[in-house]
């Protein structure tokens, strides 16, 4: 286990990407109490204290945000695989999921934060249960985190407990915001959606539901709820939330675009899950050119089964290129917008997902000396790191300027999570 430090560190001539994403410069970056103090020219600042020295090849760009997951489905990873959708949930997760424990939860969250934290993610939005279990492992391994306590049908203890949820968490040391997380349209009645739109309201809280995932969903909502999709985000009051998250998005109707394109809508997009499930391929570039903001998730590792936002963003910009058959569609530069402070705008935080002074410091630090990335140059950056770059290229982890993992070191006990995981996935499955 490695010190996390204590928030205070200047990072020494890096190759600073500052979420701008346009063009990289050699830049010294100081973290005082864990926000960005002071970015200058490299070579500008007088260290005082840590130092981590970049020695110009070391590329410094903002956490990843995973915005859409169900951690503890590391320990499902595997399970009912190639399946559609909702015989998977129906036949093999949720059975499963019916026996889950705080405990079972408590380390199955910790297993994906130990996947998460190593390949430079510093966020995760979370919809499952036990979610003070969840909260907790964020809080204990120095993760950020938006959580929500995922409710099929509007049961009142549960939803009690989704608002408990918010009373002990939000805002925890600034590294926590709790969202309302009515499953989906197809779980929860439009009477209930309604319900929990107005508590969100009252309470101030953002909803995170799944929206629009299988094709079938649509016809659902059409055949069965007699409604048009944009109506029942509209009459519910869904849209006039603080914050809404609509996870996969993937069969949103290109006319219905512009009414999401507004500061409190983000539709994340989760394509590996997508793909995998054959749900279909999110329209990302329409909705990017409508105005929509869009974020990256992986969804639970039983969907993915990496979870790994690398991964996402190059199959996010791959996959969008196919659809439209426009290699110009949704560039580098964009995808890491939406892996970043997108993600973090989703997951309820204004201050986190841009290198600037007074934000909080959520970085992620890449080896740049690795031979596929040999030719990179300041205008080229997001490029290399898009298409070419990998998880392994992560040298350090860091949130609110502490150190979560450090070249191979975690700054928690990964061996007890990785012994405990293992033994709660045999106990659930054997
Ligand atoms: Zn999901």
């Amino acid at each position: 286990m490695m010190d996390r430090g204590n928030g205070t560190i200047l990072f020494r001539n890096v190759v600073l990407l500052d979420g701008s994403m346009e063009k990289a410069k050699a830049a010294d970056v100081s973290v005082e109490e864990g926000r960005i103090a002071v970015v200058a020219e490299a070579g500008d600042l007088i260290a005082t204290g840590d130092v981590f020295d970049g020695r110009g090849k070391t590329a410094l760009l903002p956490g990843f945000a995973n915005a859409h997951t169900h951690s503890a489905m590391t320990l499902l990873r595997g399970l009912g695989e190639e399946s559609p959708l909702l015989e998977w949930l129906k036949e093999r997760i949720w059975p499963i999921e019916a026996r889950l424990t705080k405990e079972a939860v408590r380390w199955g969250t910790l297993q994906a934060i130990v996947e998460m934290a190593a390949a430079g993610t510093t966020a995760f939005g979370d919809m499952y249960f036990f979610m003070d279990d969840v909260a907790r492992a964020a809080a204990e391994t120095g993760m950020r985190s938006g959580l929500c306590r995922g409710l099929v049908g509007t049961d009142e203890a549960k939803v009690a407990e989704g608002l408990a949820l918010a009373e002990t968490w939000d805002r925890f040391e600034d590294r926590c915001r709790v969202q309302i997380g009515p499953h989906a349209p197809y779980t929860v009645d439009p009477e209930g959606l309604k319900k929990l739109a107005s508590l969100a309201l009252e309470r101030g809280l953002g909803i995170h539901l799944h929206w629009l995932e299988t094709a079938w969903e649509v016809d659902h909502i059409r055949k069965e709820l007699k409604r048009e999709p944009l109506e029942l985000l509209e009459e519910t009051g869904l849209l006039g939330v603080p914050h809404l998250s609509l996870a996969h998005g993937v069969w949103i109707d290109e006319g219905d675009m512009k009414a999401l394109a507004r500061e409190n809508v983000t539709v994340i997009h989760n394509p590996s899950s997508n793909m995998k499930l054959g749900s279909g391929i999110a329209p990302v570039a329409a909705l990017v050119e409508a105005g929509v903001s869009v974020a990256l998730g992986t969804d639970g590792a039983a969907s993915n089964n990496r979870l790994d936002l690398w991964q996402e963003m190059r199959t996010a910009a791959l996959l969008a290129k196919v659809a439209r058959q426009d290699p110009t569609v949704l560039p580098a530069r964009k995808i890491l917008e939406m892996a970043t402070v997108a993600g973090a705008r989703s997951l309820g935080f204004d201050d986190v997902g841009l290198v600037r002074k007074g934000w909080q410091a959520d970085f992620v630090l890449v080896d740049l000396d690795k031979p596929h990335y040999t030719g990179w140059d300041r205008e080229n950056l997001a490029l290399f790191l898009v298409y070419a770059g990998a998880s392994s290229d992560v040298i350090g982890t860091v949130v609110q300027g502490r150190w979560i993992w450090r070249e191979g070191v975690f700054s928690f006990d990964d061996e007890t999570i990785r012994t405990e995981a293992k033994e709660w996935r045999r106990k659930l499955i054997g």
